[in-house]
């Protein structure tokens, strides 16, 4: 008898230690210690048991069944330990992965060359103002001392909306405009989108401007010079040297076409400029009396100076690219070097 309760004291602690689940356990339980169980069986026959063995029996039964309880009760901690452990396992966050970065967006590199130029003429005094995209001929041309005879008015140069709306081919309207609305001194720079019938690999038919206009008594060319001078140096640099040469524009006369010295070889000749040692970057001119006849002002009494410059252009020169195609192709790769 007694060896037989061992025997089953042992296949209950294995069959309990062995139980992976709440529910195995319970199996356990009720296989060992339900109604149906040796042991509920052995109970019901100590009664026919000697009196004597009666005692021992009992106590080996009521120990047995303390046993396969303590075992149980053991395992299910255990397995309740491992649950909580998986569950916390399952929830944990990883701190050691890197966090996910989000994209800034930032200006485009026309745009950050338009607010350089912008800012360093506002330091000289010029206030920034923004003009029509879709002009009229009066303010794109007439009034620009631009004749209907002028090349530049042709259907092939300019994008026409009617006979006499068109795409501005250039900022300079704005002076019109602006100088009709008021008298001299005048100091503005106008940046804008331009329209031309033109695409090649240093054209586009929409590019971007920024025009100069500054108004009053004795003006002189040298003003010009000297402001333009300072504006060359502050944009590309402070060794940057200026060249007039002479030119001709409807508007300005006399008229100068604008070089800086070459920014890849400091003036001693290279591909870019092609071994010239200067780079064309704006055109210029003192205001003609002709343009402010157009807006009643009175060009014994005035004088000044207008220019325009590509905004482009100088982006293509900071930036380093030679087609300025890539500027309008929005290619990641090249935007976020800028
Ligand atoms: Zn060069």
């Amino acid at each position: 008898m007694e060896e037989k309760i061992q025997a089953l004291r042992e296949d209950a602690v294995e069959a309990a230690g062995e139980a992976g689940t709440l529910q195995a356990i319970e199996d356990v339980r009720v296989r060992f210690l339900g109604r149906r169980s040796e042991l509920t069986r052995l109970r019901k026959g100590i009664g026919s048991l000697p009196a004597e063995e009666r005692p021992t029996v009992g106590k080996l039964l009521t120990d047995l069944q303390g046993d396969i309880t303590t075992a149980l009760e053991t395992r299910t901690v255990a397995i309740r330990e491992e649950e909580r452990r998986r569950a916390i396992e399952a929830e944990r966050l990883d701190i050691s992965l890197p966090g996910r970065r989000r994209a800034l967006g930032g200006y485009h590199p026309i745009t950050q060359t338009k607010i350089r130029m912008c800012e360093i003429f506002r330091g000289l005094g010029f206030e920034e103002v923004e003009g029509p995209e879709v002009e009229t001929e009066y303010y794109n041309f007439d009034a620009l001392n631009t004749p209907s005879h002028h090349p530049a008015r042709d259907m092939h140069d300019t994008f026409y909306i009617t006979d006499s709306v068109l795409l501005r081919t250039h900022t300079s309207p704005m002076q019109i405009r602006y100088m009709e609305q008021r008298q001299p001194p005048i100091r503005i720079v106008v940046p804008g989108r331009v329209y031309r019938r033109d695409a090649d690999v240093s054209h586009s038919p929409m590019f971007h401007q920024l025009e100069g206009l500054l108004v009053d008594r004795d003006v002189r060319f040298s003003d010009l010079k000297g402001v333009l001078a300072v504006f060359a140096r502050e944009m590309f640099g402070a060794d940057t040297r200026v060249r007039f040469r002479p030119s001709y524009f409807p508007f300005t006369e006399p008229s100068a076409e604008v070089d800086i010295t070459c920014i890849f070889c400091d003036g001693d000749g290279c591909r870019v400029c092609k071994r010239t040692g200067w780079i064309e970057v704006l055109g210029a001119g003192a205001v003609d009396p002709e343009v402010f006849r157009a807006v009643g002002y009175d060009p014994e009494e005035y004088t000044g100076f207008a220019f325009g410059m590509g905004i482009d252009r100088a982006t293509m020169l900071r930036c380093r690219i030679n087609n300025i195609r890539i500027l309008f192709e929005n290619d990641m790769r090249f935007l976020t070097q800028f």
